[in-house]
């Protein structure tokens, strides 16, 4: 089967099987070979790498994944695609293709009985409606992972990599820089996709840590924390924690902070995930 990455194969496909693309399940097919290739070399996919797909769509990227990886699991929530996948990756052996929703489904069992039990790569162009409930599940389920590379709204990519003290850093840039590494590998135009889609994208590798970022005792303190200093952006630290879910008297936070080291008038956008930490710590041995 000739690459699917062009306009003129991709409609001539999707014509062929009658295909309605759905808004709702962002489904934006990519046709631009120079951003497949960058999907791909920067996850380095070899011969050793079991990979796994998020929304195969008509099985552009697989294809390309097919022929580097050891295996491919895509999982495509669409059942519409699975006569296209079935015509355009008939030949590829080492592909499985899965019809469920990759967000109701048990990654852990997946990987025990399809991936030999082993760290995975999770390569995508995922759609834009649910792009961070994918990425975290994998991050909060702590599913073996070697690294992720995907291709998301850009506004969402610049907040998981953003630093403190700039407008897009907030509770995603935490909850993803606590568990990996995040690198921006390319920057992508709306025209690359059948149909256009309403926002830009980005191309994103996530490289997982050994270990978190930091070393917490109680993960939920440490993200309850940091949605609060976060809820209220414009307040000072002391206040935001103060009148939020956390629901902690103002006397108590503001001993927290002193033993933490933190003044109490800074703003959560200030804040490093290893002073979030302190707090956290420091609470924990109040509650
Ligand atoms: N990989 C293809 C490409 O690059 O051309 C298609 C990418 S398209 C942006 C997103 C794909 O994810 C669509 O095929 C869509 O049907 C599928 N999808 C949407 N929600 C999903 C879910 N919850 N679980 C699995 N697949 C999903």
């Amino acid at each position: 089967m000739d690459r699917l990455v062009s306009p003129k194969i991709t409609k001539e496909i999707v014509n062929k099987h009658g295909f309605k693309f759905s808004k709702s399940l962002g489904q934006n097919f990519l046709i631009d070979e120079n951003i497949l290739y960058k999907i791909v070399d920067g996850a380095e996919v070899d011969k050793e790498d079991i990979v796994i797909e998020v929304g195969p769509g008509i099985g552009t990227l697989t294809q390309v994944l097919a022929e580097r990886a050891k295996k491919v699991i895509a999982i495509e929530i669409d059942k519409t695609l699975l006569p296209i996948l079935s015509e355009t990756l008939g030949n590829k052996d080492n592909v499985e293709v899965i019809n469920e929703d990759v967000l109701k489904l048990d990654i852990h069992k997946l990987i025990e009985e399809k991936c030999e039990g082993k760290a995975v790569k999770v390569i995508a162009n995922l759609p834009y409606y649910v792009t961070t409930p994918i990425i975290m599940k994998f991050l909060e389920e702590k599913v073996p992972l070697k690294n992720m590379v995907v291709m998301i709204q850009k506004e969402v990519a610049d907040r998981m990599q953003a630093k403190p003290k700039t407008k897009d850093y907030g509770s995603l840039s935490i909850a993803v820089q606590y568990y990996c590494d995040p690198e921006i590998i390319t920057k992508v135009p709306r025209s690359v996709f059948i149909p256009q889609p309403k926002v830009e994208s980005t191309v994103i590798r996530l490289t997982v840590l050994k270990e978190p970022k930091v070393n917490v005792k109680n993960e939920k303190t440490l993200f309850a924390v940091v949605r609060a200093a976060f809820g209220k952006r414009r307040k000072t630290l002391l206040n935001a924690l103060s009148n939020s879910p956390l629901n902690v008297d103002k006397e108590v936070l503001k001993k927290v902070l002193e033993h933490s080291e933190i003044e109490a008038n800074r703003r959560g956008e200030t804040l490093t995930i290893e002073e979030f930490a302190r707090i956290s710590e420091t609470l924990c041995k109040y509650l």
